[in-house]
């Protein structure tokens, strides 16, 4: 295994007051294998990182890389590589004297940085400093320096989110089809749902300090295991119904809107985003909203109803939360 954590726990004193970062958080990732970890703010997602990489010591638990133990190693001695959101270059070195600094004394360095810039579309720019340089293309460079240095374990934390928009998925498809060469295990944290669900193997949701899901992408989106991962996952999240029995919830896109569906309701906003609209409805049941196309949208205040399709609910237990099968 690359890297396999067992109930890793960090708490940080501040004021007098203990705040946890981490509460006992177990998973673990195979060579060739992507772990994306989503998460809000304050989740504990960079102390994870900075606990792998040896930058924080955890108070408990046990951490593995390579089948070493990584907890009584040093970070140099780790083989972690870790590309933080912003590039960490050298500024007063090129771009090939960035990249040859994990290589001293390998004898293809000059073929291996060409072989990275090439496929990170930088290998025009070899001869230039950071600061001659886009955000997205230092970016590329600090990912092609991190590969360079031969980790076992690569640790992306949120490197695409300084970067507009439209750069953002260029970068990231440049950065997939890199990686995806790349022989050991990444761990990539993001806060951007989108990104969650399209650049890993895995999928782990982490709020308060805990792992609360982790599976396919795709499989968390569609059956998340408790309401609070469900109240998260999705922009936005699914709605989440209290039927007297049990909480029920769906998707926006799974929601019917029509003439004699069984939940009745008011519209209180309509949100386009181009070719769908959100529509924001008041049911006696709570606040449901529903995503359909944006021809078909109905006006504010207008009375409507809405099916929620059987196939598409899931149910979840009222008290503890948990999904139920
Ligand atoms: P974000 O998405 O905002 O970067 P995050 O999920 O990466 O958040 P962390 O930065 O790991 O969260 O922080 C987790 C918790 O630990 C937060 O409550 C934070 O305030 C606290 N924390 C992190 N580092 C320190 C520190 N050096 N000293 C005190 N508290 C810290």
């Amino acid at each position: 295994m690359a890297v396999a954590a067992r109930g890793l726990t960090k708490h940080f004193y501040r004021n007098g007051l203990r705040r946890t970062a981490l509460d006992g958080v177990s998973f673990s990732v195979r060579d060739r294998e992507r772990l994306v970890i989503l998460g809000p703010s304050g989740a504990g997602k960079t102390t994870l990182l900075r606990v792998i990489a040896g930058l924080e010591r955890a108070d408990e638990g046990s951490l593995f890389v390579d089948d070493r133990d990584a907890g009584a190693l040093p970070a140099e001695d780790r083989r972690v590589a870790i590309v933080f959101d912003r590039d960490g270059l050298f500024p007063h070195l090129t771009l090939r004297q960035n990249l040859a600094f994990p290589l001293r004394g390998d004898r293809h360095r000059n073929d291996r940085i060409e072989a990275a810039a090439h496929d990170l579309g930088i290998a025009a720019h070899l001869h230039k400093r950071p600061g001659e340089l886009s955000a997205g293309e230092r970016q590329r460079a600090s990912l092609a320096r991190a590969i360079l240095s031969d980790p076992s374990v690569l640790l992306l934390d949120e490197p695409l989110s300084h970067l507009e928009p439209s750069l953002r998925s260029q970068v990231r498809r440049a950065f997939l089809a890199f990686s995806g060469s790349f022989g050991g295990a990444v761990v990539h944290v993001t806060h951007d749902h989108a990104e969650a669900l399209t650049s890993g193997d895995r999928l782990a949701v982490m709020i308060g300090g805990r792992i609360l899901q982790c599976d396919e992408p795709q499989r968390v989106y569609d059956y998340p295991a408790n309401t609070s991962v469900a109240r998260f996952f999705g922009t936005p999240p699914m709605n989440l119904i209290d039927d007297g029995m049990e909480t029920l919830g769906i998707r926006p896109e799974n929601v019917r809107l029509h003439n004699g569906g069984s939940l009745r309701g008011r519209v209180t906003a309509v949100e386009s985003t181009g070719a769908d609209a959100f529509v924001r409805m008041d049911t006696p049941r709570g606040e449901l909203i529903a995503r359909i196309p944006a021809a078909a949208v109905p006006r504010v205040g207008e009375e409507i109803s809405a099916t929620l399709p059987r196939e598409h609910v899931r149910r979840f237990d009222r008290t503890a939360g948990t999904a139920i099968a």
